[in-house]
C-alpha cells in the first residue's frame, strides 16, 4: 500500500526518523492494522541503544499501539476490518521452550514479525518487539491483535500493549499479590504506577509508592497509594521498614536499575517476593546480601526474587484488563500525560521528557 509512514532506526544508536515505508497486505494468519495511538515506552529507547532483542536493523520503532483493523489475511476469524484492536507483544508465542512445555506465562516471546514491512529501498523492517507501531500501519500475527471494547479511547487503551499490562501483570500474575498484602513499588513511571493499579485490583491493603519526583508521588496517592516515600531525601528501605511491621510482602522494582533490585529485596518481610520489572543494562550485576534480612536468624528470610518481561500474560488477560479499563476499574487515562502528534520533534521530546521523569506516558496520536 502507498502513503504509509513509520519511525525507522537504521542501526544501533541511529536517529529515529519518520520515513515512507512499504506495507504489503497480510498473509494467512496476519492482520494489517492502521495505527491510531502509540505510547512511547522506555523499551523503544532501550532497543535503539542495545538492539531489538536479537532482530536485525533497520527497525520500525514502537510496540505500545492501538488501531483499527484495515485488512485480515486468510484464516483470521477473531477480528474483521474496522475493529478497534490492541497490539500485544507479550502474548504467548506457542513455539518457545516454555510454551511447548506447557508454561506459556514464562514465554520467551519468540515472535518474528511477518515480512510485509520494508523501507523505501526495499530493506525488510522488523518492529520493536515484532510490533512496529510508531507507524501509520503495521502487519502482525493474528494472535498479537486483541479486540478493544467500543467505548474505550484508543489513546488510553494502547498503554495495555506494554507498560500498563507489564505492571498490572507483574502484580496479578508474576508476584502474585494476594488480598491483604503489603506492597511497595519503587519507580512511578507508567509501569510502576500500573503495578500499583494491579496491586490494588488484587486486593493489597497497604500500598507504598516510592520515587524521587514529588508529582509522581501525588499521582500515586490519587491512584490509591496509602503511603508515599520520597527516595530523594529518605532511605527507601529504612522508610518501608518503619511503615510496616517487618517489611512488605511484595516489592516491585520498576526503574531498570540493578541497585534498585537489591533495594526491593532488602525491604521484604519474611517469605516476601520481589519482582524485577525494569530493563537494566545487559552488563548489570545484582548482588544480594545472603544474610541481609535475617534479623539474627541463621538463614535468609526465605525471600523470592522473580523477573518478568511483560507481566506474564495469557491472551485472555488482555481482554480482562481492557474490560476493566472500559468499566473504570483501571484508570489508564491517569497514566497519559499528553497526546502528541506524529512528528520527529514530538517523538524526540517524548524521549527527553521520559528520561527527565517529567511524564508518565506520552502517547503519539495519528489522527
Ligand atoms: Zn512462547
Ligand atoms: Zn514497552
Amino acid at each position: 500500500m502507498r502513503g504509509a509512514y513509520g519511525v525507522v532506526v537504521s542501526g544501533l544508536g541511529a536517529p529515529a526518523r519518520i520515513e515512507p515505508i512499504h506495507v504489503d497486505g497480510p498473509g494467512p494468519g496476519e492482520v494489517l492494522v492502521r495505527v491510531v495511538a502509540n505510547g512511547v515506552c522506555h523499551s523503544d529507547l532501550w532497543a535503539i541503544q542495545h538492539g531489538n532483542w536479537g532482530s536485525p536493523f533497520p527497525m520500525l520503532l514502537g510496540h505500545e499501539g492501538a488501531g483499527v483493523v484495515e485488512m485480515v489475511g486468510d484464516d483470521v476469524t477473531h477480528v474483521v476490518a474496522g475493529d478497534p484492536v490492541l497490539l500485544v507483544w507479550a502474548v504467548p508465542c506457542g513455539t518457545c521452550q516454555p510454551c511447548r512445555r506447557g508454561r506459556p506465562r514464562h514465554c520467551a516471546h519468540g515472535w518474528d514479525q511477518p515480512p510485509r514491512l520494508h523501507t523505501e529501498d526495499g530493506s525488510r523492517l522488523i518492529g520493536t518487539l515484532s510490533i512496529g507501531s510508531l507507524a501509520t500501519h503495521t502487519v502482525v500475527h493474528a494472535e498479537q491483535v486483541v479486540p478493544i471494547p467500543e467505548r474505550l479511547d484508543l489513546a488510553h487503551a494502547c498503554l495495555l500493549g506494554c507498560g500498563a499490562s507489564t505492571g498490572i501483570g507483574a502484580a496479578v500474575n508474576t508476584a502474585p499479590v494476594r488480598p491483604g498484602d503489603s506492597v511497595a513499588v519503587i519507580g512511578l513511571g507508567g509501569i510502576g504506577l500500573s503495578a500499583l493499579l494491579g496491586s490494588k485490583l488484587a486486593g493489597a491493603e497497604q500500598l507504598i509508592a516510592i520515587d524521587r519526583i514529588g508529582s509522581k508521588l501525588d499521582i500515586a496517592r490519587s491512584l490509591g497509594a496509602t503511603d508515599v516515600i520520597d527516595a530523594g531525601v529518605n532511605d527507601a528501605v529504612a522508610a518501608v521498614r518503619s511503615l510496616t511491621d517487618a517489611g512488605v510482602d511484595v516489592a516491585f522494582e520498576a526503574t531498570g536499575l540493578a541497585s534498585v533490585v537489591e533495594q526491593a529485596v532488602a525491604m521484604l518481610a519474611r517469605a516476601g517476593t520481589a519482582v524485577a520489572i525494569g530493563v537494566p543494562a545487559p552488563d548489570s550485576t545484582v548482588t544480594l546480601d545472603w544474610g541481609q534480612s535475617t534479623d539474627g536468624a541463621a538463614y535468609p528470610a526465605k525471600i523470592t526474587l522473580k523477573v518478568t518481561d511483560g507481566g506474564d500474560p495469557l491472551a485472555e488477560d488482555f481482554t480482562t484488563w481492557l474490560q476493566a479499563a472500559a468499566d473504570g476499574r483501571i484508570d489508564l487515562g491517569a497514566l497519559v500525560t499528553t497526546v502528541a502528534p506524529f512528528t520527529e520533534e514530538a517523538i524526540a521530546e517524548a524521549f527527553r521528557a521520559m528520561l527527565a521523569g517529567e511524564v508518565i506516558r506520552t502517547v503519539i496520536g495519528f489522527d
